[in-house]
């Protein structure tokens, strides 16, 4: 397939690693944000063919895994409501709410339904007047212009039993609070004292669909301000050595640029017209992120004039009291401060069919990636992260 087989070429990949070899001299922090690229890496091995000190740190990039758990109740208790037809897609049936999930919601009678778009979640409100259909949009800011267009459509059709349950976050605040961190440090600063416990990224690749929608004009202002090279990679093998090796050029000359590795898909301006659509629909406020906190200014809501297609505003779910499972360690895993294989519970009491966590549901989550693809912990590893957890304990 075009665009596709090209970038799987074994042989391409062997020399590009022998190149990224050949650049490093020292050891260096990159993490890739985007859960798409982490599955990619893992799945394909591309951490394994770099030089042992380069170190590819895993970001928060998974939407549906920092979906605060609050929201994933309100989703819940929604879904349950007779005369509710309640839309998602597949990848957050199986993310574990406080007590259930939305599958276990579906068997106890709840209209619960997988769509492919969200514009089938409207056609269903069309089809269901005597309905309220939600559906619930997730995403980072590649799924947000889809989202855009059903509450637009369902405006313009007129339809008052249509509603989006909206958790859209986004990127830049994101590194700029991985950035900000307690215990991260600046490529060029003295290596971090004793007993910090961030993830000391110095170098990231940019998620490529997120910036196929938003272009790469955000980012300068975070290279400058950081000094950290930033790259916008694709997800084939050759595309994320290609950025990995950019930014390592990057790091070795002491150089921190945003550089476009996917000009196949990206443009620095992004899309026109999806962005106009967003800014029409959605606003900018402050989210909380699963396992990582509130971000100031990191995703949308829907404007004023949409705001009646909000289903939080319409169904008014409160009284929520959300427990997280004290096994879980997601949001060390999602702020990169440890490796999903180095958590108590990877493997064991938690798996696929048995998730403590999102990481481990979704099909962007890291937990699942290492779980699917093998990577677990020898003994002798096992030995050394007992150590390791006990120093990135910060509470
Ligand atoms: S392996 Fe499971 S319990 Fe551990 S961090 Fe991942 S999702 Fe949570």
């Amino acid at each position: 397939m075009k665009y596709l087989t090209e970038f799987r070429n074994g042989e391409i990949a062997q020399r590009m690693a022998r190149e990224i070899h050949a650049v490093t001299t020292r050891p260096w922090k990159i993490m890739e944000v985007c859960g798409g690229q982490t599955h990619s890496i893992i799945k394909n091995g591309i951490d394994q063919m770099l030089p042992p000190g380069i170190e590819m740190i895993h970001g928060p990039g998974c939407p549906v895994c920092v979906t605060p758990l609050e929201l994933i109740d309100k989703a819940l208790a929604i879904a349950a409501q007779p005369g509710v037809i309640f839309c998602s897609f597949g990848d957050m049936l199986r993310v574990p709410g406080t007590d259930s999930d939305l599958f276990q919601v579906k068997g106890a009678g709840g209209d619960v339904r997988v769509v492919y778009s969200p514009l089938d979640a409207v056609d269903l409100a069309a089809k269901n007047p005597d309905k309220q259909v939600v559906f619930f949009g997730v995403g980072f800011e590649t799924t947000a212009p889809a989202n855009a267009m059903s509450v637009h459509v369902a405006k313009r059709r007129g339809l008052t039993n249509f509603s989006l349950l909206v958790s859209h976050v986004l990127v830049p605040p994101a590194i700029d609070a991985i950035m900000s961190a307690p215990g991260n440090h600046h490529p060029g600063d003295e290596d971090p004292s004793p007993g910090t416990t961030g993830p000391q990224v110095q170098g990231f690749l940019l998620a490529g669909h997120v910036c196929s929608v938003m272009g790469y004009w955000e980012y300068p202002p975070l290279a400058e301000k950081f000094r950290i090279p930033l790259v916008v990679t694709g997800f084939e093998p050759l595309d994320l050595l290609d950025g990995i090796r950019r930014v390592v050029i990057q790091l070795e000359a002491g150089r921190h640029e945003v550089e476009n590795a996917y000009e196949r898909i990206v443009k620095f301006e992004g899309n026109p017209a999806a962005q106009k659509l967003l800014a029409e629909v959605f606003e900018v406020t402050d989210r909380a992120w699963r396992g990582i906190g509130v971000i100031p200014k990191s995703g949308w809501r829907l404007k004023d004039a949409y705001r009646a297609f909000d289903a939080e505003n319409r169904f008014q779910i409160r009284a929520i009291h959300t427990v997280e499972s004290p096994l879980c360690r997601s949001g060390d895993v999602l702020r990169g401060a440890i490796k999903p294989a180095q958590c108590p519970a990877f493997g064991k009491e938690c798996t696929p069919r048995h998730p403590l966590g999102a990481t481990m549901v979704s099909s962007e989550g890291a937990c699942a990636a290492y779980y699917n693809y093998g990577r677990f912990l020898s003994a002798e590893e096992l030995a050394g992260a007992g150590s390791a957890l006990s120093g990135a304990t910060h509470g």
